[in-house]
């Protein structure tokens, strides 16, 4: 219940309300939101399940119903063309920047941002992005009583100006205020607090489920800049999975009992799970499903180590790459943090230990460490702080820029700049007696214009004829706090002006954002219930199939009474799945479950010397 506040008489001011702003990590693997509670501490906001981490994983079902998180995670091995895994990849890309052979996603037919085909129609990145920040949306209101007031959402150091203004979109659509969108690296060294500490040199390690990412940050004055950035965008804890697949693959076809085809997905999920285990044990037993029967192979901490050896190898290279950038030498820089579920792996502190000559910070959770900086970012930009809290800065990710004759770029604001930014230059005409002039604005490190990003055209015109050279024209650039253009030009001797908003190519419009937004209200409440019976139908299917899977593996196990029962709770399970009565569904669930307990825990005794033991039948699937 909330209780109305009244002021005590004679005093001024009511008490103000605190506003409800939470910081989202927009993760490539998983998503997560978090608050700063009254007491000034940093929560993260889990699901009805407890749960923190929300994969960033969106299904579209046959009949258009929309999953998001778990179950559309464990969907894809079944439904790959309409479960998308690793939607940040394609924010703010044009359909021609992405080839269709290297996804497994049907595009849709057309120029401008790619689409994918679902059974919902056409969906961009910026929709289907969307979706997973509505899931955290609702989290974060439920748990914070009432409508989010702001968020702050952060983005890679190197996303550009596309993919920023994507991410605000799938914000707008998902109903969120965005307050500012702040770097991850800087993020995290916000959660640290090395923002408090006034200067310092940090490197940010964040190895991810799919990308690398590695930040030289510099600190002065309460200015973050990024000195340099290196990563790779394919390589990270989904690479360490695969290794550990291939080599349990050769490791049981040496056995003489090789792993089918049909299979593989199944392995793979078994090795990502003893992957995370070795992080905690010296080694784990898998349990590997062979055509004869589960065939148990161990693998030890150290040999794990020595099979990705090369994948942590890459990640340190490209380490020392960006400091040699930055001009540093390791010895040089303050801390180093790691960030991303991957840099969990002991293997990988130590390298980056050896490599700093000093322990990396690791007081926070790596998965966790962005949200949290985001969120205290946010807590602070909504004003629940006093005037005399920090503001921090964030500086511009790529330069600005014109077109000058002979397709060169003048830059106009170098990168690093800090943010908010506003910098005038002065041009002049080509021609004798020229009217108007051509504006190209671009964006990019690089000389020549084909080599930069471009991201508006716009005109002016109304110049008095002159001999060429004689105008002065003014344009000037100003970036806001999130990195977003506009740029201004102006003929000095009449004040003659034209502008534009740069709205990079594949920004939403203003019409096509309202029309959206009112759709989604429109049909919210809808919405959500279609969710909920998406995901349960899903989640149901998975225990469905692990039930499957079990009996037919291991189904001598069980006694005859207790073999009928659970073909009996799967069939029930089966034909309700054909029905929209999510409850009823949820009902014969959990039914089942309780009868596949003691099989799952026979087939553990069963099955000697698996370190995975102990968990439920349905923790062992995908
Ligand atoms: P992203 O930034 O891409 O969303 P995350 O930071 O969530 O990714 O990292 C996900 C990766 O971290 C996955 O590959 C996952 O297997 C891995 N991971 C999570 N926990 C551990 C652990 N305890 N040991 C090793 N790897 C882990
Ligand atoms: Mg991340």
């Amino acid at each position: 219940m909330n209780l109305l506040q009244i002021a005590e008489p004679g005093s001024r001011e009511p008490p103000t309300a605190r506003r409800r702003a939470v910081g989202i990590d927009l993760g490539t693997t998983h998503s997560l939101v978090a608050t700063v509670a009254e007491d000034g501490q940093v929560r993260l906001l889990a699901d009805t399940a407890g749960e923190v981490l929300l994969p960033s994983a969106v299904h579209i079902g046959a009949e258009g119903g929309i999953a998001v998180g778990r179950a559309a995670a464990a969907a894809a091995a079944g439904a790959p063309a309409t479960s998308f895994l690793s939607i940040k990849r394609y924010m703010g890309r044009g359909a021609a920047d992405v080839p269709a052979a290297a996804v497994p996603y049907v595009l849709a037919a057309g120029e401008g941002p790619v689409r994918f085909v679902t059974p919902r129609g056409p969906l961009s990145p910026v929709e289907i992005s969307a979706e997973i920040l509505k899931v955290l949306r609702q989290r974060a209101q439920a748990a914070l009583g009432g409508p989010l007031d702001g968020a702050v959402i952060t983005v890679p150091a190197y996303f550009d100006d596309a993919q920023r203004q994507a991410t605000r979109d799938a914000a707008r659509l998902a109903g969120i205020e965005v307050l500012r969108l702040l770097n991850e690296p800087t993020a995290a060294a916000v959660a640290y607090g090395l923002d408090r500490g006034g200067e310092g040199l940090f490197a940010i390690y964040d190895l991810g489920g799919g990308t690398f990412d590695l930040s030289v940050l510099r600190l002065r004055r309460g200015v973050f800049e990024v000195l340099a950035t290196a990563g790779d965008t394919a390589l990270g804890g989904d690479d360490f999975d695969r290794c550990l697949a291939d080599w349990l693959h050769a490791q049981a076809a040496e056995a003489g009992a090789p792993v089918p085809p049909g299979e593989a997905v199944r392995l793979r999920a078994l090795a990502r799970r003893a992957k995370e285990a070795l992080s905690e044990t010296e080694a784990v037993t898998v349990d590997c499903p062979t055509a004869t029967g589960p065939l148990p192979v161990t693998i030890t901490r150290e040999s794990f180590g020595a099979l990705t050896g090369e994948l942590l190898a890459r990640t340190l290279r490209l380490t020392r790459q960006a400091l040699h950038e930055a001009g540093l030498t390791p010895a040089e820089v303050d801390g180093a943090v790691l960030v991303g579920g991957a840099s969990r792996m002991p293997q990988v502190r130590a390298g980056v230990a050896s490599l700093f000559d000093r322990p990396p910070l690791t007081d926070l959770d790596p998965d966790r460490v962005v949200a949290l900086g985001a969120a205290r970012q946010a807590d602070l930009l909504i004003g629940n702080r006093g005037p005399h809290d920090y503001l921090l800065l964030d500086v511009l990710p790529l330069s600005l820029g014109i077109e000058t004759m002979g397709g060169l770029v003048e830059r106009i604001i170098p990168r690093n700049s800090t943010l908010p930014a506003m910098r005038a230059q002065h041009f002049t005409t080509f021609a004798d007696g020229q009217r108007a002039m051509r504006l190209h604005v671009v964006q990019g490190e690089r000389d020549l214009v084909a080599d930069c990003r471009s991201l508006a055209h716009f005109e002016l015109r109304g110049i008095p004829p002159m001999v060429a050279g004689a105008a002065r024209i003014e344009v000037s650039f100003q970036v806001d706090a999130d990195g977003l253009v506009s740029v201004s030009a102006c003929e000095q001797t009449t004040g003659t002006r034209a502008e534009v908003q740069v709205k990079p190519a594949y920004g939403l419009t203003e019409a096509q954002i309202t029309t959206m937004l009112a759709d989604s209200l429109a049909h919210a409440e809808e919405d959500a219930a279609a969710r909920a019976l998406a995901e349960q139908r899903l989640a149901a299917e998975q225990v469905l199939q692990a039930s499957r899977a079990a009996l037919t593996a291991d189904g001598d196990l069980l006694a005859g009474g207790e073999h009928e029962a659970l073909t009996q709770a799967m069939a029930r399970l089966q034909a309700l799945l054909a029905t929209d009565d999510a409850p009823a569904i949820a009902a014969a669930q959990q039914a089942l479950e309780r009868l596949t307990e003691p099989l799952a825990a026979r087939r553990m005794d069963h099955h000697i010397g698996t370190a995975l033991a102990g968990r439920h039948v349905r923790d062992l699937e995908g």
